[in-house]
């Protein structure tokens, strides 16, 4: 048998998840009160009505093990609370549960405690976060909670998930797809240069530019180069951090602000990039980079709003990263999902979708908004401050502009065990698409880009439903 026949016919894109507990104290949920008092009488009265049976007696409320520790109910192990309320169902004048307070410090306004709680929990563990009680949240809401996902069971052929006997695809093509090839007399595609220039990762996320505060300091970046390169996918980095800390290029997107580029901006890196990235549009540089780098996929990466996007795709660019701040708003305050699905049908209508990848960044902070953006049209997300919360970074304040947002990383951060989180985190992620994409009976993430008929707006169902009818107002 030759080398080649040993080679299996596809490989499953799998990560190694491993337990890498919180190196900060993460606050638990809930603080569990117990009247001391009132829980002594109650042991008394039962010691005494079912006569010593210690079975009955010492029996607790909670399954999850609040009221097993030494001393029972006298100090409740609040960590393991998940906050089903059986307790305080069945012992009302005793014990309450409450939120707990040290809790509404973590992130800011949109990046609230709750989703920074899945975050954490995902990069702890790297599963799915699973709830006891299940969802009593609301059903709809403003921006990603407005937009539903279709998994009826007309639309779903299979269902299998993560435990996959059918394989799902998560593998996205970066870069430019020409829509006709164009063949000489002896039909050799005259083309043929701009078809090789696509670059294939194995899931649909990559890491977005750190923050201005940590892009200076080597340890944010360095956990972002190895973990984009044990996940077989890609972070954008300024070229001034890359250079500083010394980087392999190999995993990273140089990140280069056009009024500053000369011809030795991308010399002295370790390997040649594959993928480079301009802040701004600016023709010239463009054009003198695709010159000196005729390998390399150069992306423009700007604001969602830029008027220049289809001024760059005439000159030549095939790959566009679009960004709103870390609330996913735009300058003009619109919403990252409205923002995509308008970018995305920009390019429809400019026929030529299928020839160019959409990464996009901002705003995306849970594994259910990953899935949302790419349904409504992005082809890649770049995650920003979701890595940053996998870190234990702390928030200081509103952090919504980039540019003067305040974070700071643990000091007992090191490269090892940032690395594991991401990992973990990406795999939770990972999971949570295939579920999705299961339950909608997609197999593979490059088809479901733009896929609205799996999309419902809880806007439009309501207009539709509720229109004419006396009290109802038009949203
Ligand atoms: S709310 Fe549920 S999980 Fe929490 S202590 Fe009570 S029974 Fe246990």
């Amino acid at each position: 048998m030759t080398q080649q026949d040993e080679t299996p016919a596809f490989v499953r894109y799998q990560i190694q998840i491993k337990k890498t507990p919180n190196i900060l104290d993460h606050p638990f949920r809930f603080r569990v009160k117990v009247s001391r008092v009132k829980l002594a009488k109650h042991i008394l009265k039962e010691a005494i009505q079912y006569r010593g049976k210690l079975n009955v007696i010492l029996s607790r409320p909670c399954v999850y093990g609040v009221f097993s520790g030494p001393i029972g109910g006298f100090a409740p192990r609040e960590s393991l609370c998940v906050g089903c309320l059986r307790c305080t169902t069945e012992h009302p004048d005793m014990v309450s549960v409450h939120h707990n307070p040290d809790r509404d410090v973590l992130g800011d306004s949109y990046f609230n405690p709750n989703y920074i709680d899945t975050v954490v929990h995902e990069a702890e563990k790297g599963h799915i976060p699973i709830r006891g009680a299940g969802y009593r949240g609301t059903f709809g809401g403003t921006g990603w909670d407005g937009m539903w996902t279709d998994m009826s069971e007309i639309v779903r052929p299979t269902r299998d998930g993560i435990h996959g006997r059918e394989f799902i695809s998560t593998d996205v093509d970066i870069g430019g797809k020409p829509a006709y090839l164009h063949l000489d007399s002896t039909e050799n595609p005259t083309n043929a240069e701009t078809l090789a220039k696509t670059v294939t990762i194995p899931i649909p996320l990559m890491f977005d530019v750190l923050p201005s505060a940590l892009s200076i300091l080597p340890r944010g970046s360095q956990v972002l180069s190895k973990a984009a390169a044990q996940l077989q996918t890609f972070a954008v980095m300024p070229i001034a951090s890359i250079k500083n800390f010394s980087l392999n290029t190999e995993r990273l997107i140089p990140l280069i602000d056009p009024e500053n580029y000369d011809e030795t901006t991308l010399k002295h890196l370790k390997t040649k990039p594959a993928l480079i990235a301009l802040s701004s549009w600016n023709p010239t540089v463009y054009q003198k980079i695709a010159k000196a780098f005729p390998e390399a996929l150069i992306i423009l990466r700007t604001e969602f709003t830029s008027a220049h996007l289809l001024d760059a795709y005439e000159q030549g660019v095939r790959t566009f990263h679009l960004t709103t701040n870390y609330h996913g708003r735009s300058r003009d305050n619109r919403f990252i999902l409205d923002l995509i699905r308008q970018v995305h049908n920009l390019f429809v209508q400019a026929q030529c979708r299928n020839e160019i990848t959409l990464i996009g960044s901002g705003g995306i902070v849970a594994a259910e908004h990953f899935a949302k953006a790419l349904i409504c049209g992005l082809d890649v997300v770049a995650i920003n401050t979701p890595a940053l919360a996998a870190l234990q970074a702390h928030f200081y304040g509103e952090c919504a502009e980039p540019e003067t947002s305040q974070f700071s990383l643990p000091n007992q951060l090191t490269i090892d065990w940032g690395t594991q989180r991401l990992k973990n985190l990406v795999s939770a992620w990972h999971n949570q698409l295939l579920e999705i994409m299961g339950a909608m009976g997609i197999r593979e993430v490059r088809r479901m880009r733009g896929e609205m008929g799996r999309a419902m707006f809880q806007k439009e169902l309501e207009n539709e439903a509720f229109a004419g009818i006396q009290g109802y107002e038009r949203q």
